[in-house]
C-alpha cells in the first residue's frame, strides 16, 4: 500500500459499507438471510425463492433501487426493516477503522460519509456502532437521488459540501464508484482489500487498495 501525501490532503470522504464496516453483515443478509425469510415467508422452497429474487438483483444492481429499503420491500413484499433487524448483531466495524477515524479528525481533515445505504440501514448501523460523531456529515445518496456510481451524484455533493476533489481522499470498495470518483476528478483513491472479512482479499485492479488502517495513519 502506497502511503498518503497527506499534507495535499483536507478532505477524506468515506464509504460506509465494506470500507468502516465489515460487509459480512450486507452479504450474509442479501445473499443468506434475505432468501431464507422470503422463502419461509412465502411459503416456497428455498431454491424457488433464490430463482425468483435472481432477475430482480440482476436488473437493479448499481442503481439507487438496489441500496432502496422501500423497493425492496414493495417488490419482495417483504418487511426488509424488520428482517435486518434480525441479523443486526452481526453489524461490526472493520479492523482499525474507528482507529483511523479518530486520527484524521484529530489531525484536522474534514470527514464525510458518502455511502449508498438507505437512510434507515444508515441509522440501524449507527445504533450499533457509534460513528457519527466522527463525521462532520454522514450523506446517503438517496439524499440526492443519485447512487454513487453516476455522475450526477459527485455533481450534486459538490454543489452541497463545495470540497475540493484535487485535495480529497476517497475510499471505497466498490470499483465502478471509485472509477466515477475518478472520472469527476477526486485525487486520491483507494480501495479496501478486503471488504468481507469472511472472503479472501479481493482483486482491486487499476486501484492501490487499503489492507490496514494503521498504516495508512503512519504519516498523518
Ligand atoms: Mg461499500
Amino acid at each position: 500500500m502506497p502511503s498518503l501525501p497527506w499534507r495535499d490532503i483536507d478532505t477524506v470522504l468515506l464509504d460506509m459499507d465494506g470500507t468502516l464496516l465489515d460487509l459480512h453483515y450486507d452479504n450474509h443478509f442479501w445473499m443468506e438471510h434475505l432468501p431464507q425469510r422470503y422463502a419461509e415467508l412465502h411459503g416456497v422452497s428455498r431454491a424457488m425463492a433464490e430463482l425468483e429474487m435472481a432477475p430482480l438483483f440482476e436488473q437493479n444492481a448499481g442503481t439507487l433501487n438496489w441500496y432502496c429499503l422501500d423497493f425492496w420491500s414493495a417488490e419482495l413484499k417483504l418487511p426488509l426493516r424488520e428482517l435486518k433487524l434480525e441479523t443486526a448483531h452481526l453489524i461490526s466495524l472493520r479492523p482499525d477503522a474507528e482507529t483511523f477515524l479518530m486520527a484524521i479528525k484529530q489531525a484536522g481533515k474534514r470527514v464525510i460519509m458518502i455511502t449508498n445505504a438507505h437512510r434507515d440501514s444508515l441509522s440501524l448501523k449507527m445504533e450499533r456502532v457509534q460513528l457519527a460523531p466522527y463525521f462532520e456529515r454522514m450523506i446517503s445518496s438517496h439524499d440526492y437521488g443519485f447512487a454513487k456510481e453516476n455522475a450526477q451524484f459527485w455533481d450534486a455533493l459538490h454543489a452541497d459540501i463545495a470540497f475540493e476533489p484535487g485535495r480529497s481522499l476517497f475510499i471505497d470498495d466498490t470499483l465502478p464508484i471509485l472509477r466515477s470518483a475518478r472520472t469527476f476528478g477526486v485525487a486520491h483513491l483507494l480501495a479496501v482489500s478486503q471488504p468481507d472479512s469472511r472472503k479472501g482479499p479481493k482483486n482491486t485492479e487499476e486501484f492501490a487498495a487499503v489492507a490496514d488502517y494503521r498504516a495508512l495513519i503512519a504519516g498523518l
